[in-house]
């Protein structure tokens, strides 16, 4: 592929999985009442509410919710004026009832995913409340990643705006659960049902507003991120970026401020193998990546004059933004021999502030839950681990990532980073009123 082909860094983990659910491998659908049961309901305010799987008197009955944890749900959805099978849809992660708590439960969800993605295509709903840590494992790898991650602690409480289904998604706890612990650990149970309390009339709230509607295009990185390949380029590009920044007529909270990104081939910079491979700088309006290369090879004078480019950038006043920004300060204290000027925000400090909750405060986790992006970028992240502790063994990005694509992945966490600290300054100044 050449330089400027479509890069693959938009290839989804998601667009892996099928449509065709696995009951050969599974066999539930053999031993339960009611096989395969039905989506229920009738979904008037375009709600879906995901459950684990059919109880045993689910089963039975044919029909989902019977059980404590249906009568919490009911009684939620009727203080916000909603009825669950008049205005809701109801399915499960597992739409077969197992036979046991199966030990291996994770195994039936993936295999039954494809049931709960045909059923959101087919019904496409403005809301789906996911009820409980087996249905945010059916979703979660479809509309972003498999993590591996999907306790209610680190995903209850987020309205996300999936742009992969068009739908909020609101995670929260199984009610059952709640039915089940009543009365043995009072104090968190009551807790948690205040949360669940607010989690439902959240969702009910994100119901009542217009339908999400993201295009396809809209955020494709390939039309975000401009690769820059020339040093004339770089010189350009700074000059936009520095000069839309001082545009008295781009006047607002957040204009002038700036997220900047380095992909490096390890973890620290002093070593003499340690290098940067690319940068990227985005200001919301021009976002763009260029390789390293073109700062440190070359020509004497191309080389000085990109370099008083980034200088010149690093040393503006505008405010910089970065995701853990004592990274990129230190590698342009050891590649630049400078101090960057006028540090303003850092997303990962920012998310631990606003929330405390451990696992939460990447770019990438914010930037889905916060603005519902997909996983764009498992194809080049997947190249950055190694088991290395000490941070100078080289990682394998230059080995397996085609430069576009690591140009596109760099760029694209510029921008990110810039988006989602727009969103964490409105959060931070709405908390202060
Ligand atoms: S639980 Fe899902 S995958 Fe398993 S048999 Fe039933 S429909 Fe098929």
């Amino acid at each position: 592929m050449t330089f400027f082909e479509k890069s693959a860094v938009m290839t989804s983990a998601s667009e892996q999985i099928g449509r065709v659910p696995a009951c050969a491998a599974c066999k539930l659908h053999k031993s339960c009442h009611t096989p395969k049961m039905k989506v229920y309901g009738k979904g008037k305010s375009g709600i879906l509410i995901v459950g684990r799987a059919p109880s045993e008197q689910d089963d039975q009955l044919g029909k989902p919710a019977t059980g404590e944890g249906g009568k919490i749900l009911r009684d939620e959805l009727a203080r916000n004026q909603l009825s669950l099978f008049d205005d809701c849809w109801f399915t499960h992660a597992a739409i077969c009832k197992p036979k046991i708590l199966a030990k291996d439960f994770g195994k039936i969800i993936n295999w039954c995913r494809p049931n709960l993605v045909n059923t959101i295509h087919d019904l496409q709903p403005k809301v789906v409340i996911l009820l409980g840590m087996e249905a945010i494992q059916s979703l979660i790898p479809y509309i972003w990643r498999a993590d591996g991650d999907y306790s209610e602690e680190r995903w209850k409480g987020w309205n996300i705006p999936s742009q992969k289904i068009n739908a909020w998604v609101c995670p929260t706890f199984n009610p059952t659960f709640l039915a089940e612990t009543e009365g043995r650990f009072r104090n968190i149970v009551e807790i948690n049902k205040k949360q669940f309390r607010e989690h439902i009339k959240q969702a009910v709230l994100k119901s009542q507003q217009d339908r999400l509607n993201y295009s396809h295009t809209q955020n494709d990185p390939d039309q975000i991120v401009d690769i820059v390949e020339t040093v004339p380029e770089i010189i350009q590009y700074f000059d936009k970026v520095l000069q839309e920044c001082g545009d008295s007529s781009n006047k607002n909270e957040f204009s002038g401020r700036m997220a900047f990104d380095f992909e490096t081939s390890c973890l620290k910079p002093d070593s003499k193998n340690s290098r940067i491979l690319s940068m990227s700088v985005s200001n919301g309006i021009t976002t763009f990546a260029f390789p390293w290369s073109l700062i440190v090879t070359g020509t004497d004078s191309d080389r000085i004059r990109a370099r008083k480019a980034v200088v010149r950038f690093l040393r503006s006043p505008y405010p910089k933004i970065a995701a853990n920004l004592k990274f990129e300060e230190r590698w342009v204290r050891s590649k630049l021999g400078i101090r960057v000027r006028n540090w303003k925000w850092d997303t990962v400090l920012a998310a631990h502030w606003l929330d405390y909750r451990e696992g939460i405060t990447s770019l990438k986790f914010q930037s889905f839950v916060q603005m519902g992006y997909p996983d764009f970028e498992h194809k080049v992240s997947k190249f950055m681990d190694n088991d290395d502790k000490s941070g100078y063994a080289p990682n394998q990005l230059q080995k397996n990532v085609r430069l576009h694509d690591l140009l596109i992945y760099n760029g694209m966490d510029s921008y990110l980073e810039f988006q989602l600290a727009k969103l964490q300054i409105q959060q931070y100044l709405k908390s202060k009123t």
